[in-house]
């Protein structure tokens, strides 16, 4: 057995045993300290709870009981639900109007709470609308007071999960050392550390509960930011980065490449990135934009301007399709320059990659796009001045580092992405970095017509309508969830079934592609080129097509079984068509599905602005889906919700700068602080050991 009481594993607390430690298990709890961070899911106050007898009218009060009766009826106002409750020494009534589902959920034999001001009828104390808990039978045992409530698995009730719980405090709560100084704590008003766990876990009064499980919450997310804070220290704003002066002449140089008049989002990043290339200090600045805002020029105008002050400059994506793309529009919008560039992508023969690669360090090239590959082992640039990477959010947050961690001098570096990030989202993610947004799109771009379509008949019409805008010349994607649904039976969801399907029927006589992932990458390139082209009138394709391809000619897009994809998700695909200045027109084909989806689908209709769609897509699923990746994997905070406690990640930021900034957290004081966030966020934020 371990010294440390805290590390105990559950199996030795007393009451618990091997059997009841398997279960605890299951809930990811092994030790005494895992019990003790885990907060309850809910808590029960019971301390209101009267007896009828002692109801007066008109106040907010509580009464419990078990369900005897419920009718439903249709009365001249409307339906009403009439419930009667059993609070043992009377019997109080519960109403509702126009809620006919109230009777189901309150069948007889329910216990549950009504908190609401009762009125006396006719001998009767009478709730209308009153707030309803539900209890459990077990809970209903409890006498009274404030009761935490866990989560649970097969096998453990809550009382035994109580037990559990309040023998760990009384094993550990005595062994916690507070990371955080007293007078810190004073000034932020957060009790000490194992007193917030006594009264998350033990509450005598719901504001002791809410002090506790504010303290564990702020705990969880302010540590998450004094990481981002020192991250920020490590990698962003050091001092000994070249400075790219961007002279009048220089700015006049760089914008006779481009073909269009910039926006006024585009100038004001410009603007920003300017005074960061000037400022001596390294740039750490992620440009924030919807898709299709036009930050393919923002970033290169950065990298020229590193290349007018004889540095070079690279620009990294996460598909080599994209490389291609931007290589494409640098190399045009070059042509007759003296900028030496090349492409780097992992398609290259192995001779070819070390000339490259030499090229690179000996200075010979003055801007590379490139995919991964750019980063890495064996790429060494001679002296980099400015690196892009494109679409962030499909790479983790240690990318990144990359750049500056293999100079001798810190670049600059612009991280850019299109899919627009909740602000408590981007505070963690992408928290260390300055920000730059672009809200407006190029002139002449209209918003994509949007609309869901269920039924075989609105199938029909939405295919004549397609087909009749291919005739005059636009091109159509067609995006499936799947690249193969040969197994699964719903062959709508894979691309390669589609295809089939749609050459025999819909789009006969037409010509098609098809992409996905599981394609050698020269085939997909070469149909991509083909669509690109206009030698196909439509794309059968997965997500691929997803981040930042660009043809502007093809203005339609069909989605199959469209409530699989997340809202971001579908809002990326959207913007596929939204690139020229012909109307783009997309169609999500989904049949019957859950009500949940079908609101989310129907959120898609109606907006177009992608930061209220990514919003609404993270309250629904979550960060993950918002970023449309998971490889970076889960945000390690133990019980803080970014939807939930957005004020209180606001909060632990305010207070997580100023530490790291004032370099309080390198004192004594704030050791046992820093060694936690190493410990806990280290290895997520890339923060090497010695922060
Ligand atoms: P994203 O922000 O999604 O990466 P892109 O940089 O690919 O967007 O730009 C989308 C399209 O808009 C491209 O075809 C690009 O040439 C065009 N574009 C960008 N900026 C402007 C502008 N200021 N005026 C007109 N067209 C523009
Ligand atoms: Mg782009």
């Amino acid at each position: 057995m371990s010294e440390n009481p805290l590390e105990t594993p559950l199996q030795f607390l007393p009451g618990v045993g091997p059997a009841r430690a398997e279960l605890l298990r299951r809930l990811e709890l092994r030790t005494v300290a895992d019990v003790l961070w885990r907060l309850p899911r809910d808590v029960l106050d019971l301390t209101e709870v009267r007896s009828p007898a002692d109801l007066v009218e008109e106040e907010l009060q509580t009464v419990r009981g078990v369900v005897a009766e419920s009718d439903g009826r249709e009365t001249r106002k409307g339906n009403l639900v009439a419930v009667l409750l059993d609070c043992r020494d009377d019997f109080v009534r519960g109403l509702w109007f126009n809620q006919p589902w109230m009777r189901q959920k309150l069948a007889p034999g329910t216990h549950v709470l009504f908190s609401g001001k009762p009125k006396r009828y006719r001998g009767r104390w009478e709730f209308t609308h009153p707030r309803v808990q539900m209890l459990t039978a077990e809970d209903d045992q409890a006498s009274g007071g404030i009761v935490p409530r866990y989560g649970l698995t097969e096998g453990l009730t809550q009382v035994e999960m109580q037990r559990v719980v309040r023998a760990a405090v009384e094993m550990g709560a005595a062994a916690v050392a507070d990371p955080l100084p007293e007078e810190f704590r004073t000034e932020q008003k957060l009790p000490p550390l194992a007193d917030a766990l006594r009264k998350v876990h033990l509450p005598r009064a719901i504001a002791d509960y809410d002090a506790g499980r504010r303290r564990l919450l702020f705990d969880d997310l302010f540590e998450f930011q004094v990481g981002v804070a020192l991250r920020r220290r490590v990698w962003g704003r050091r001092s000994d980065a070249p400075r790219l002066e961007v002279t009048a002449k220089i700015d006049a140089r760089i914008r006779r490449r481009f073909p269009f008049r910039l926006t006024a989002g585009q100038e004001t990043a410009i603007r920003d990135i300017a005074a960061d290339l000037a400022s001596g200090r390294a740039m750490h600045r992620l440009l924030q934009a919807d898709v299709g805002a036009g930050k393919t020029v923002v970033a290169i105008y950065a990298m020229l301007a590193a290349v007018a002050n004889e540095h070079q400059a690279v620009l990294m994506t996460p598909t080599e399709l994209l490389a291609r793309q931007h290589w494409r529009t640098i190399d045009d919008w070059l042509a007759g320059s003296r900028v030496r560039r090349a492409l780097l992508t992992g398609n290259l023969t192995a001779a070819q990659r070390k000339e490259i690669q030499r090229q690179i360090a000996d200075r010979e090239l003055d801007l590379i796009v490139g995919t991964q590959a750019v980063i890495q082992s064996g790429v060494r640039f001679g002296r980099l001045g400015v690196a892009v990477i494109d679409e962030q959010h499909k790479f983790g947050v240690a990318q990144r580092s990359r750049f500056a961690e293999q100079e001798s001098h810190p670049p600059h570096v612009l991280v850019m992405t299109a899919t627009p990030i909740p602000r408590s989202l981007c505070l963690t993610q992408f928290g260390d970095l300055d920000l730059s947004v672009m809200s407006d799109l190029p002139p002449g771009r209209q918003r994509v017509v949007t609309s869901r379509i269920q039924g075989p008949a609105s199938r029909r019409k939405a295919w004549d309508f397609v087909r009749e805008r291919i005739r005059q010349g636009r091109q159509l994607y067609v995006v499936c969830p799947l690249v193969d649904a040969e197994e699964t039976a719903r062959s709508g969801a894979g691309a390669e079934q589609v295809y089939e399907e749609l050459r025999g029927g819909d789009l006969q006589g037409h010509s098609i592609g098809l992409v996905h992932g599981q394609m050698d990458r020269e085939r997909r390139d070469r149909v991509m080129e083909q669509f690109r082209n206009g030698d196909l009138q439509a794309l059968v394709a997965t997500t691929v097509i997803e981040v930042g391809v660009d043809v502007p000619n093809a203005t339609l897009m069909i989605v199959h079984e469209a409530e699989r994809f997340g809202l971001s998700q579908l809002h990326q695909l959207r913007g596929r068509i939204a690139r020229g200045s012909f109307q783009g027109y997309c169609f999500l084909f989904s049949e019957a599905v859950a009500p949940e989806a079908a609101s989310r689908l129907s959120a898609l209709e109606q907006s177009a602005d992608g930061f209220r769609i990514a919003e609404a897509d993270f309250e629904l699923r979550g960060p993950g889906d918002v970023l449309g990746t998971r490889q970076h994997g889960e945000l390690p905070l133990r019980s803080a919700d970014l939807v939930r406690d957005r004020d209180l990640l606001e909060e632990a930021r305010a207070a997580a700068f100023p530490l790291v900034e004032s370099a309080a957290i390198d004192t004594p004081e704030f050791l046992p602080l820093k060694l936690q966030v190493l410990d806990r966020f280290g290895s997520f934020l890339d923060l090497p050991r010695t922060g």
